[in-house]
């Protein structure tokens, strides 16, 4: 009898408590791998996510990526592109109904436990081109979130990577933009915005905004992609959410400014090669062999999961234990993920390091998923549309 209350009275496992808790990771690039090789579940398990991992790691709702690149939007394929991504996780619902759903708003949610939910996020907002209208579109396909642009300037808003800025902030369409996603209950997303971008959206948006796969620039200086302080504490003073992500390249110093100064060689690259063209040189290499040698020249480092608790635990310091989520990137960032976070299966060795911290399992359930649904009932209450 005394043992079994001790049982009873003992503290969850971190594999308990991730099975228990609600986990919300906002951004897994699943969709573009399975609309270009589309793959049943039990395959899905050589990649970061597949049903058996998402299991085995408490994982509930998946913010599926809809990624179109720079290079789509140039060729008019973005749009295409993106309900193709959105088609291949349908056929996997589609087969796996008591496996999978799709939820487009947070009430879904209760409805589906059990399931593992795929909520959509858009990551560029190229396919919508230059049509307000196509947001109505992808919202009724389930598109919850858009990241207003990628790794280059678009016809919304500048890049943080793109090393000469296009509007100084957001375009005036990429302003009408966020109002009319604020009128249809989509969340605006941060990440990957210049600062200038990310302050305008905080500041123009009605209900609060979210970075769905940012780390700290506390810890990367100069690395514009992940936040600065200045920016946590703008979103979080709207009521939004920071979703640490969890990618070598933005936890570690020098990955990041690997990351950095690829851009600047890659510019300096794209400004040769076009002056060789002009003058009707042969370019001594193309940019394929630019990329690889570049990323022979630069091994990812090895990183472990604690950094990626460094940053969530910066971060409640920094705005507060409501305004810290998670964003991992699984899918999205190849090999270089830290040792201990290499799938949805991992989540449990992020609980663990962070209970050493200190948190508490109110706190973990919080950066596991209750501020982010906190924030999208939010965002989903103020809908006009
Ligand atoms: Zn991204």
């Amino acid at each position: 009898m005394f043992f079994g209350t001790l049982v009873l009275m003992a503290a969850l496992t971190p594999t308990q408590l991730a099975q228990q808790a609600l986990i919300v990771d906002t951004h897994i690039d699943a969709p573009s791998l399975q609309a270009n090789q589309w793959l049943d579940i039990k395959e899905m398990d050589k990649r970061n996510f597949s049903y058996a991992l998402a299991k085995k790691g408490g994982l509930d709702v998946a913010f599926m990526s809809i990624y179109t690149s720079p290079t789509s939007d140039e060729m008019n394929t973005a749009e295409q592109s993106a309900d193709r991504q959105i088609d291949a996780m349908e056929a996997l619902v589609y087969r796996h109904p008591t496996k999978f759903a799709i939820v487009k708003d947070p009430k879904d949610i209760a409805k589906n436990k059990g399931k593992i939910m795929f909520a959509f996020g858009m990551e560029n907002a190229a396919p919508i081109g230059d049509h307000l209208s196509k947001l109505k579109k992808f919202s009724d396909r389930g598109v919850s979130y858009i990241t207003l642009a990628h790794s280059a300037n678009n016809r919304l808003s500048d890049s943080s990577y793109s090393i000469e800025k296009k509007w100084n902030g957001l375009s005036p369409f990429g302003r009408e933009v966020v109002a009319e996603m604020n009128r249809r209950g989509m969340m605006v997303d941060v990440s990957h915005l210049s600062d200038a971008a990310a302050l305008e959206a905080i500041k123009i948006s009605s209900v609060p905004v979210i970075a769905t796969h940012s780390s700290f620039r506390h810890f990367t200086p100069g690395f514009e992609r992940n936040v600065s302080d200045e920016i946590a504490k703008a979103i979080a003073a709207k009521g939004g959410v920071v979703q640490v992500t969890f990618g070598t390249g933005f936890v570690n110093p020098i990955a990041a400014k690997n990351t950095q100064d690829y851009f600047t060689a890659l510019k300096a690259f794209k400004d040769q090669h076009a002056r060789d063209i002009a003058n009707g040189v042969k370019p001594a290499q193309t940019e394929e062999e630019f990329d690889k040698k570049w990323d022979d020249d630069h091994p990812t480092p090895k990183e472990s999961y604690k950094a990626v608790a460094d940053h969530i635990e910066y971060g409640v310091k920094l705005v507060g234990i409501d305004h810290i989520g998670i964003g991992s990137d699984f899918d999205g960032v190849g090999e270089s993920l830290p040792d201990g976070l290499k799938t949805v299966a991992d989540y449990p060795n992020l609980i663990a390091e962070l209970r050493k911290r200190g948190f508490t399992d109110a706190q973990l359930r919080k950066i596991l998923g209750e501020n982010t649904i906190r924030m999208w009932k939010q965002v989903r209450a103020a809908k006009k549309a």
